[in-house]
């Protein structure tokens, strides 16, 4: 073969592999190559890098325009309320169910039992976690375009839903605007595929930054915390996001596990479902037949308030700080837990290491002290990509169950065996 020959060889073979193979093939390469290289993997980072920010380019226009674009869709503004209301209590009640999972497994396996914990630079708690109530009012922008430019997900839900209601009120005069609303929606939906094909490259910096950061000394003491989130957060999808698919949507719990691995992938190497978000919409639609409408309101509002993996997370990481602690937990301690986590998550910013922060009102509300913050601080991004990739997952859950029950999902797409063959049919 001459070199040409090899070389279309290689492309060949590149190009035909499934997108969700080349974000694997990135991701194992990733960590080789962090492992060869130690900390001088740090030079791969701005591959990752660039990736990041061109993937949270896309973040602001796609919630804005999509979320307008799924709620003129929808025309009917009682159906509109009905979705809002089964969304939000699916995510409330799974995030309740991720905790518990949490707290069993903390309890169970006593991960801080005996631990030497070194008290040390508590910094990192230093960031104050919002009130409930301050996390409400925030909810109304006093400024859209402030909202918009300071890339505030929850304000720019409330407007974007917001001014799809009125356009929906106008009728016959907004149909204009609606319809540029709509091609720039489809703009977005476009652009989103371009930046996905960037998707295995970056993932292979960030990869080989994280392997190379850490190694695997790092790792020994805290490898039971590891464990358990890791393990906490398979049950949370393996078993219960697929049982409720079987029993509540009587649907084939294999095929979303199929359709959720491109996002699945991305948030564990960006560790943010906000970032995820484009990816997350994509899957939704072309791999899971969820239909625009609710796909475009369900994700963004799960992006910003269901944290499964997070909850998860803080219910092992408060257990793990009382155990090192030696401080023993009342009953009432845990359901306190329970309930600070889950209004806790609606609060969490879909970012990387929001959840740590979070973690610090979760360890206030219920009296363990704050330096357990710093020990898990050290282990946060390892922990941050297994609950993050649970927190988009359980979103895509719960927007495949709504879609069911409101008739808007294309079980044709859903059960199809292959993936990203649709893509010119949907977008
Ligand atoms: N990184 C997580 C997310 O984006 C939030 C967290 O830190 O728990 O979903």
């Amino acid at each position: 073969m001459n070199d040409t020959n090899i070389k279309q060889g290689r492309s060949n073979f590149w190009g035909r592999l499934s997108l969700w193979k080349k974000i694997l093939i990135g991701m194992v390469l990733g960590i080789v190559a962090g492992v060869i290289l130690g900390p001088d993997a740090e030079i791969l980072k701005p591959i990752g890098t660039l990736f990041i920010n061109a993937i949270k380019m896309l973040i602001v226009p796609l919630v804005f325009f999509s979320l307008i674009v799924g709620v003129t869709s929808m025309k009917d503004i009682r159906k509109m309320g009905r979705i809002a209301i089964k969304t939000v209590t699916l995510y409330l009640g799974t995030t309740a169910v991720a905790i518990t999972i949490g707290l069993g497994l903390g309890f169970l396996f006593e991960p801080g039992k005996g631990l030497n914990m070194v008290v040390t630079d508590v910094a990192s708690a230093s960031e104050e976690a919002p009130t409930f109530i301050e996390t409400l009012l925030n909810l109304v922008p006093q400024n859209p375009v402030g909202a918009l430019a300071a890339g505030d997900i929850l304000q720019i839900i409330v407007f974007a839903l917001s001014l799809g209601v009125a356009l929906v009120l106008c009728g016959e005069k907004a149909k204009p605007a609606i319809q540029l609303f709509e091609s720039l929606a489809e703009a977005m939906y476009k652009l989103t595929e371009l930046v996905m094909k960037l998707a295995p490259y970056g993932v292979f910096g960030l990869m080989a930054w994280v392997a190379g950061k850490y190694g695997l000394d790092v790792l020994v003491p805290l490898i039971k915390v590891i464990a358990l989130v890791y393990i906490g957060c398979l049950i949370h999808v393996l078993v219960f996001c697929t049982s409720l698919l079987s029993i509540l949507g009587r649907l084939n719990p294999m095929r979303y596990l199929k359709g959720i691995i491109n996002p699945a992938v991305i948030a564990f190497t960006t560790t943010s479902s906000s970032g995820t978000l484009p990816a997350t919409i994509k899957a939704a639609r072309e791999d899971l037949g969820v239909s625009e409408g609710v796909s475009s309101f369900v994700l963004p509002v799960g992006a910003t308030i269901n944290m499964d993996g997070t909850a998860l997370y803080q219910g092992v990481c408060a257990l793990f700080i009382a155990q090192a602690f030696g401080i023993d937990l009342a009953f009432s301690d845990y359901i306190l837990i329970i309930m600070t986590s889950t209004l806790a998550s609606i609060g969490t910013a879909g970012v990387p290491g929001a959840g740590l922060i979070m973690l610090s009102l979760v360890l206030t509300t219920v009296g363990l002290p704050l330096e357990g913050l710093a020990i898990v601080a050290g282990i946060d991004r390892i922990l941050d990509m297994a609950r993050t990739s649970v927190n988009v997952c359980g979103d895509l859950m719960v927007s495949v169950l709504v879609g069911k029950s409101e008739k808007e999902l294309d079980e044709s797409i859903y059960n199809y065996s292959g993936q990203g063959s649709i893509i010119n049919k949907i977008l």
